[in-house]
């Protein structure tokens, strides 16, 4: 069953001008159809003003459709006295991990959003103390959200929504403003609450790194949905990505370099351990034909 569900979603920025007359209307998502399944961990990829927040507002009902349908949990988000329940089934991470801090206490900060809800104060605490654990954040609950490293803020940010006990969890680059430390803990926080918890995962990213761990990837560009597939059929389509002006993983496109090379190596290659197999498999090959006294090379020179 689908937890999140778009039918030719579209939404319309509309912008007045100083005259207040005719507003300047940007189609920012178009005819977008797509599925997501509990449990699931998707990428969604794009370049800047694709409109991949756009549609990502649209998970939790920030934003409405101004054509077409988003089902959030089975729920129309059109629906007004619905908002609040698809609130709490798809909370949101943000880039910035300090427009998200609303307390000055990591434990009060992640049990705002169920004081919010009006959780009972002992749910509340259980909650806060499972969060911080889930993120790894257990050993900071009693220290400034302020003090900490950018990385291990997400994590309290990320804690926040987990104490609401979304089913979706919605987050819109979230290691963008991050060194490659704060993105590791933060990725493996969230790889973490998909695996072990079962929370559905919707990652907006810019680091194809992040992508290669998805169930599902969704590529946009110019409001539209353009590609769906495993990141091995995404990331095979080198050069499609190369025009949508996107990259692949360094070791993917490593190998699709050595592929038009004339080297017989699979596309869509996307760990390190992936590639040494690969050239090892070649290099057998090549060792077996020596072997035949033939000795022909794979690879051809330019
Ligand atoms: P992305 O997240 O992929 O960078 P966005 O969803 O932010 O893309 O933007 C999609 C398009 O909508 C872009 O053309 C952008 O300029 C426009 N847009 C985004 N937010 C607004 C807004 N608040 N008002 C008007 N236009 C907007
Ligand atoms: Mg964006």
């Amino acid at each position: 069953m689908s937890i999140i569900k778009a039918d030719n979603l579209n939404y319309d920025y509309l912008e007045y001008g100083e005259d207040g007359e005719k507003p300047e209307i940007t189609h920012a998502v178009k005819d977008v159809n797509l599925k997501i399944r509990e449990g699931q961990f998707i990428a969604i990829l794009g370049h800047n003003g694709s409109g991949k927040s756009t549609l990502a507002k649209h998970m939790n009902a920030l934003l409405i459709p101004t054509g077409g349908t988003m089902w959030v949990d089975q729920m129309d988000t059109h629906a007004d006295d619905e908002v609040w329940d698809i609130r709490q089934r798809a909370g949101m991470v943000f880039q910035n991990p300090d427009n998200q801090i609303v307390s000055s206490v990591v434990e009060e900060d992640v049990g705002f959003g169920p004081e919010n809800l009006g959780v009972p104060t002992d749910e509340i605490w259980k909650r806060v103390d499972d969060s911080l654990r889930k993120t790894g954040m257990i050993a900071y609950r009693s220290h400034s959200p302020n003090k900490l490293s950018g990385g291990q803020k997400q994590r309290v940010a990320i804690a926040g929504v987990m104490a609401m006990k979304p089913k979706c969890i919605i987050m819109d680059e979230p290691t963008a403003m991050l060194d490659p430390n704060g993105r590791h803990e933060v990725i493996q926080a969230v790889r973490d609450l998909n695996k072990s918890e079962g929370v559905t995962v919707i990652l907006i990213t810019h680091y194809m790194e992040e992508v290669i761990y998805a169930d599902n990837v969704f590529v946009m560009d110019e409001g539209r949905l353009v590609m769906q597939g495993t990141p091995r059929e995404i990331f095979s389509r080198v050069d499609e990505l190369h025009k949508l002006r996107l990259d692949v993983p360094h070791v993917t496109q490593l190998a699709h370099a050595l592929r038009l090379k004339g080297l017989d190596i699979p596309e869509g290659i996307l760990s390190i351990d992936e590639f040494v197999n690969a050239i090892m498999k070649i290099r057998d090959g090549e060792t077996a034909s020596d072997g035949k006294g033939q000795g022909e090379r794979t690879c051809q020179s330019d």
